[in-house]
C-alpha cells in the first residue's frame, strides 16, 4: 500500500495488476478501452496548497485541462507551465487567484477570463497541506494491490457484456470452416441437441436414459459434455500439452472460450479461437459417432483428427501459422514465441 506520488502512472498499475492476475493485458483494455484510462477514473485530485498539480495541464477542475478549455487565453498567460500556487496568493488566511497575461485582455478575452475565474473561485487552497492523488477504491485514499485488483475486476464484470461480445466477433473471423464455426456458436449460444435439452423440449421421454454417452455417469447437458465431462477433460488436456500450455478448464462454454482464446498475448489469437472450435466440433462428432454408430470413444482418435484437421487449415487459410510438414506439427505447431 502506499501514497500515489506524481511518478505513478497506468504503467505501473498495469504491472501490478498483470501480476496479480498472471497476464492478459488484453483484458485491461476491454474495460474502457485501455488500462490507463481506467486508472485515472480511480484517482481523485486533493488539493493541497496548489505546488503539485499544473494550473493549466492537469484537469483539476471541471473535469478538462484548463489550457483545453480556454486555449486563447493560455496562449496569452505569462507562466503556462506554472503550478496551481503560482496563479495567485495568500492574503492573510484568504486565497486570491491572480493571473497574468502577456498583454491587456480585449473584451473578449476578458469575459473568458471572467469565466475562468469564476469556475475555479470555489476551488479552495489548503496552506501547509501538500497536493496528493487520492485513490478512489481505499477509505483512506492510499492505493493497494487488492484494492485495484478487487475494483478492475468489478469494472470488467460491468463491463463484461460488451468484452464478450467483442470476443465472440472473433470467432466468425477464426480461420475454420464455416460449418464447425456455426456448431462452435450454436455450443456458445447453448443451441445444441444435448439429452437434457431434449428432454426438457419433449422431444426425449423425461424418463429416457439422459447419461452422458463418454462417462456414462453424469446427466448429459452442454456444459458437462463439453467442459466438465472426465472423458473430455483428458481430451482439453492433451490438446493444452500439444501447444504447451497449462491453464485451469472453464467449465461453461462462455468462459471456456474466452479464457482460451485470450491465453497470453505470445500465442496466436487465430490458432487458439481454430483449436476451440475444433476440438468442440470433434467431441460432438464423436459424441454422436457412439449415440448413432455405435462407435466408442477413443481418445487418440479425436487427437489425432484435431491435429491434421488444424494442420490443413493452415494450408488454406493465411493467419493460420505457416510452413510446418504435418509430421512435425502434429508433435508441435509451434506457436508460442
Ligand atoms: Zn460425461
Amino acid at each position: 500500500m502506499g501514497r500515489l506520488s506524481g511518478t505513478m502512472g497506468a504503467s505501473e498499475c498495469q504491472v501490478l495488476l498483470r501480476k496479480k492476475r498472471g497476464g492478459g493485458r488484453k483484458s485491461l483494455k476491454c474495460v474502457g478501452g485501455e488500462g490507463g484510462k481506467w486508472f485515472k477514473e480511480c484517482l481523485d485530485m486533493q488539493i493541497g496548497e496548489g505546488d503539485f498539480f499544473k494550473f493549466w495541464d492537469h484537469c483539476w477542475v471541471g473535469g478538462k485541462k484548463l489550457s483545453e478549455r480556454f486555449p486563447r487565453l493560455y496562449r496569452l498567460c505569462k507562466n503556462q507551465d506554472g503550478f496551481i500556487s503560482n496563479m495567485g496568493e495568500w492574503l492573510g488566511e484568504v486565497w486570491e487567484w491572480k493571473l497574468e497575461w502577456n498583454r491587456e485582455l480585449r473584451e473578449r478575452e476578458r469575459a473568458q477570463a471572467d469565466e475562468l475565474l469564476s469556475s475555479i473561485k470555489e476551488i479552495n487552497l489548503h496552506a501547509g497541506m501538500k497536493d496528493c492523488w487520492r485513490w478512489k477504491h481505499t477509505p483512506n485514499g492510499l492505493f493497494s494491490v487488492n484494492s485495484a485488483y478487487k475494483a478492475f475486476r468489478q469494472a470488467r464484470s460491468e463491463n463484461g457484456t460488451n468484452c464478450e461480445q467483442m470476443d465472440f466477433k472473433k470467432l466468425w473471423k477464426a480461420p475454420a470452416p464455416h460449418k464447425m464455426k456455426t456448431t462452435a456458436w450454436r455450443i456458445l449460444k447453448g443451441r445444441m441437441a444435448t439429452c437434457d435439452n431434449l428432454i426438457r423440449r419433449n422431444i426425449l421421454a423425461a424418463n429416457s436414459n439422459s447419461d452422458c454417452i463418454l462417462c456414462k455417469s453424469q446427466l448429459e447437458d452442454l456444459n458437462h459434455l463439453f467442459f466438465s465431462c472426465q472423458i473430455t477433460c483428458d481430451l482439453w488436456k492433451e490438446i493444452l500439452s500439444w501447444i504447451g500450455i497449462q491453464t485451469a478448464m472453464q467449465r461453461t462454454a462462455k468462459e471456456n472460450f474466452l479464457a482460451f482464446s485470450n491465453l497470453g498475448d505470445k500465442v496466436d489469437f487465430h490458432f487458439m479461437a481454430c483449436v476451440w472450435i475444433c476440438v468442440v466440433w470433434c467431441i460432438w462428432k464423436a459424441r454422436n459417432d457412439c449415440i448413432f454408430s455405435q462407435a466408442s470413444w477413443n481418445i487418440s482418435k479425436v487427437v489425432t483428427e484435431i491435429k491434421t484437421r488444424t494442420w490443413s487449415w493452415t494450408q488454406v487459410y493465411k493467419q493460420m501459422p505457416q510452413s510446418l510438414d504435418l509430421k512435425s506439427w502434429m508433435i508441435k505447431p509451434k506457436v508460442i514465441e
